[in-house]
């Protein structure tokens, strides 16, 4: 395999997987490494279809392995041909390497973090550690603090019974430290703390609730740091976590997620061209740059229908070269349904239900233009997600080039339910129902943090206003 310069595969599997950096990640390695026809895709697996994908796998010897995300890190082992030793201990594999038509489990997960570590010159023998999460990562983190007979590991996690499980796994494999569940009244000599969860990921569901944050990582305040002492976020999106500025607040250095990420991919691709070369170690400083252009924050586009959503997302997102996505294509999709079918048949209630749940994924997203339904910020939560994880700008336009650019006509009010004459505004013009829509929504457009004028614009003009805003840095 290793004598083979092109046409190799990779992916990484995972539900969902839509977030994953690992595609931009790997083609940029492969790259460097000289094999430009490599290609690597994301793929959405769902536990139930774990076993057909890897039977398929295996009769695929144009590629070189997967990447493993959650949630089959740990399932994944029992339908393996063979499980590194490490990664049968650690009980987690990330990569699958495919060799010969055996798949072989590997965790890199747990050297990326020591990799880091090393980095920053961090001494680990000896000190005292606090982790939050008892998850696939935590098992690789707790593994490689145990490697490195650091003195003791404090496991803090939501379901007790679960850190329990990791503190017993791990106490017979790791005599010289000492594993435990709960933090005393003042935690001296500590050196390093870990989050090992998503609470504070971009787009996930805890990330907007700072109280309910605060209190996740409310430990935090009984820990005295050494001087030198270290706090790591495996979170890679965004750099900056709610956990990362508490610690910051407390004496911490801090570091974030994306180092890991890369280090464990170098060691993938270690893996996969059986090579021990450490000089892909020093690209990690030269490829950051390329990264962190991949987490760019997605771009919303809100304003009332009509407004040019649609038509200014596509031809933005294709000058950036960034995704596009429509939260209405998104809640089709996911129904079988076009929007008016489902305000007929299940009513608004339920079409907005679908709606949030698309918002909510996109704002998940990097590198991507996200046009917004003309309602959907007024549902609760939406504000806040966008908000959050992106750039909001609202495309504003009069009435009357709302009516021109719409052809306001029966067919138009087919597919525009909240245009069509409701029983109690029978009498209302088009125009006027159009009106009191922008009227009652305009309070939440301008909570945009950039509004462009769109009357008198052409889309391709609307689009090159926005690019020229993210070119002078306002989006900052
Ligand atoms: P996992 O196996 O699903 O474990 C998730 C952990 O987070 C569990 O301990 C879970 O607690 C906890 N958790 C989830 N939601 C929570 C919430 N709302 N409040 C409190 N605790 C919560 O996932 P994983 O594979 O360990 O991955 C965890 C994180 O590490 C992800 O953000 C992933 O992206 C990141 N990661 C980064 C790298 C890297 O290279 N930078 C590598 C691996 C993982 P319960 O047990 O109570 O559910």
């Amino acid at each position: 395999m290793s004598g083979t310069k092109g046409g190799l595969k990779g992916a990484v599997i995972g539900n969902p997987i839509s977030h994953s950096l690992s595609p931009v990640l790997h083609l940029i390695l492969a790259e460097r490494l000289g094999m430009r026809d490599f290609t690597y895709s994301a793929v959405e697996v769902l536990p139930r279809d774990l076993r057909t994908y890897l039977d398929e796998l295996r009769c695929c010897p144009e590629f070189v392995g997967i990447n493993v995300t959650v949630p089959h890190k740990e399932a994944i082992l029992a339908e393996l041909d063979e499980v590194i030793v490490q990664a049968r201990a650690i009980g987690a594999v990330n990569l699958v390497h495919l060799k010969d038509g055996k798949l072989i489990g590997h965790n890199t997960d747990y050297i990326g973090f020591l990799r880091v570590l090393d980095d920053r010159k961090i001494k680990l023998h000896d000190c005292n550690v606090v982790v939050w999460g008892a998850g696939g990562a935590a098992k690789a983190v707790l593994h490689a603090l145990g490697w490195r007979h650091v003195a003791s590991v404090a496991v803090l996690n939501r379901d007790q019974a679960r850190s329990k499980a990791l503190i017993s796994a791990f106490t017979p494999l790791f005599p010289k430290t000492r594993f435990y569940g709960v933090v005393p009244a003042v935690l001296t000599r500590v050196g390093l703390v870990v989050n090992t969860t998503p609470v504070g990921m971009r787009g996930y569901a805890m990330e907007g609730d700072i109280n309910a944050t605060s209190e996740f990582f409310s430990g935090l305040a009984r820990i005295s740091p050494e001087p030198d002492a270290l706090a790591f976020d495996l979170i890679y999106n965004p750099e900056r976590t709610p956990f990362l500025s508490l610690a910051s607040h407390l004496g911490f250095r801090c570091v974030a997620g994306l180092d890991m990420l890369v280090h464990q991919a170098i060691e993938s691709w270690k893996i996969w061209t059986n090579s021990t070369s450490e000089s892909l170690g020093e690209i990690l400083p030269s490829i950051m740059p390329e990264l962190r252009r991949a987490l760019a924050p997605p771009i919303f586009l809100c304003g009332p229908m009509g407004a040019g959503k649609s038509t200014v997302g596509s031809i933005l997102a294709q000058r950036l070269g960034w995704d596009f996505v429509d939260t209405d294509c998104l809640v089709e999709a996911e129904s079988g349904l076009s929007v008016s079918e489902i305000f007929e048949q299940q009513g608004e209630q339920a079409f907005r239900v679908l709606e949030k749940k698309a918002v909510l994924n996109s704002a998940a997203r990097t590198r991507t233009v996200v046009a917004l339904g003309g309602g959907a910020l007024m549902t609760d939560g939406t504000l806040a997600a966008v908000e959050r994880s992106g750039i909001l700008v609202y495309l504003e336009a009069k009435t009357s080039a709302l009516v021109r650019r719409l052809q306001v006509s029966e067919n138009e009010l087919k597919v525009r339910p909240l245009l069509s004459p409701a029983k109690s505004d029978g009498q209302i013009s088009v125009d006027s129902r159009l009106e009191n829509l922008v009227k009652a929504r305009q309070a939440i457009y301008l909570r945009a943090s950039h509004r462009v004028q769109t009357d008198n614009l052409e889309p391709n003009a609307v689009a090159a206003v926005i690019i020229r805003l993210t070119e002078e840095g306002e989006f900052s």
